[in-house]
């Protein structure tokens, strides 16, 4: 595990602060401000105790030059507000603008810096890029867990030039929460896979199977499951090309002897767009039919295995954005909610979807890492927190 912030001597200290307020923006305004009210306390912790505090993060795809599109401008004023500090904006990353405005900062005051990625450096890790974003302060903080497996210069490069480096407070409740998981989780361990960006999370999935005692696979992921088996999915979601990967995922879960729960019954239709679906066994799936929802004996074969250990789950059993298809989603959210293990949540969608049904708060931890979260559970080094501990 790396340092912790509170660790840190930061009292009249300039302290280069790595955020993730990779929010949306809409006509120049912040259109969700999740991230920044989950980094607020970070920063007025960093502020109270006397710091300068030099925030950056990317935002978007700016493809390493300015784009107005994607300035952190917007986010400035909110994370004033959020956080209850002075924050000045500064108009370029390491430029001119960035250290003055750094050095007429007082201890206690914020500086927001441009988006990272509007310099090519950042994630080309550009040593000289990493070593001008290091000169503008003396103490380096981390606490973007959702940017920590690239090695980029704000994540990695950086760190070479700080002799006081730490996580902060999000970043360590992550590394704790998924640490539990995949490390020596409480049996039993459940992991319930779907959504329908299958692939990158195939692989994450054959490590966790090596140690899950019951996986669940449910949307459009377990599609490509169902075909390994060789039952037809319609015109469904499936990714051909994986299928002999989940053919062998399946065949490691029996010779393990861990439990596997494919859908047995499904919601389809003709298309997302229709407004009611119909249920049907998943042997029964049309030829024109899509696999929108899981049915409920699914959804009861599920929920009878979450209630105790320990639960990770990545990936809606359904398209919940459409009413219609929603109640698989909803129902394992719910049960989720209810239940006695140590439940963790992960992905965009996911995350959305345990908000939609009102359980957010009864969740023991809610990921934002995305992509991150999946490369440590699936046991990869993070860059950004070997970085951290080097
Ligand atoms: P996460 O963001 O939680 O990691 P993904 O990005 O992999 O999850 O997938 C989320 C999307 O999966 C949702 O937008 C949902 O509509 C879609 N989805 C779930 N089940 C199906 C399905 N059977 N067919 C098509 N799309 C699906
Ligand atoms: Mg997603």
């Amino acid at each position: 595990m790396p340092r912790k912030m509170d660790e840190l001597e930061v009292a009249g200290r300039r302290v280069l602060l790595r955020l993730d307020l990779n929010v949306p923006l809409r006509e120049w305004q912040v259109a969700d401000d999740t991230r920044i009210r989950a980094a607020a306390p970070t920063v007025r912790a960093l502020a109270h105790r006397g710091a300068v505090v030099v925030a950056c993060s990317h935002l978007g795809r700016p493809k390493g030059k300015p784009d107005p599109k994607y300035s952190l401008a917007p986010v400035a004023p909110v994370l004033a507000e959020l956080s209850g500090c002075p924050v000045r904006f500064a108009e370029d990353v390491v430029g001119e603008r960035a250290h003055a405005a750094v050095k007429a900062a007082k201890p206690g005051e914020v500086v927001l810096l441009e988006n990272l990625r509007f310099a090519p450096g950042e994630e080309a890790n550009d040593a000289d890029f990493a070593r001008a974003l290091a000169q503008l302060a003396d103490v380096y903080v981390n606490d973007a867990f959702g940017a920590a497996h690239r090695a980029h210069a704000s994540t990695a490069g950086v760190t070479r030039y700080f002799a006081d480096k730490a996580a902060g407070p999000l970043m360590l409740a992550e590394l704790a929460a998924l640490s539990k998981v995949r490390d020596n989780p409480q049996r039993p361990l459940v992991v319930i896979a779907g959504g329908a960006k299958i692939s990158g999370k195939l692989e994450t999935l054959q490590a966790l199977a090596q140690k899950a005692d019951v996986l669940c696979l449910v949307g459009g992921l377990a599609n490509t499951f169902l075909v390994a088996k060789g039952i037809g999915v319609g015109r469904s979601l499936v990714e051909t090309d994986l299928v002999e990967l989940a053919r062998q995922i399946l065949e490691q879960a029996q010779s393990r002897g861990t439990e596997v729960v494919l859908p047995a019954d499904v919601v389809v239709a003709e298309s997302p767009e229709a407004g009611e679906g119909q249920v049907v066994p998943v042997t029964a799936v049309p030829d024109n039919g899509m696999i929108l929802d899981a049915g409920p004996q699914t959804v009861a074969a599920i929920t009878s295995k979450v209630g105790s250990g320990t639960v990770f789950w990545n990936g809606p059993a359904g398209v919940f954005e459409k009413a219609p298809f929603a109640q698989g989603t909803l129902a394992i959210a719910r049960a989720l909610g209810e239940s006695e293990a140590f439940t963790v949540v992960g992905g965009g969608e996911s995350v959305e979807a345990v908000h939609l049904a009102g359980v957010a708060a009864k969740i023991s931890h809610v990921s934002t890492g995305g992509g991150a979260a999946l490369e440590f559970l699936a046991g990869a080094t993070l860059p950004g927190v070997a970085a951290l501990e080097a």
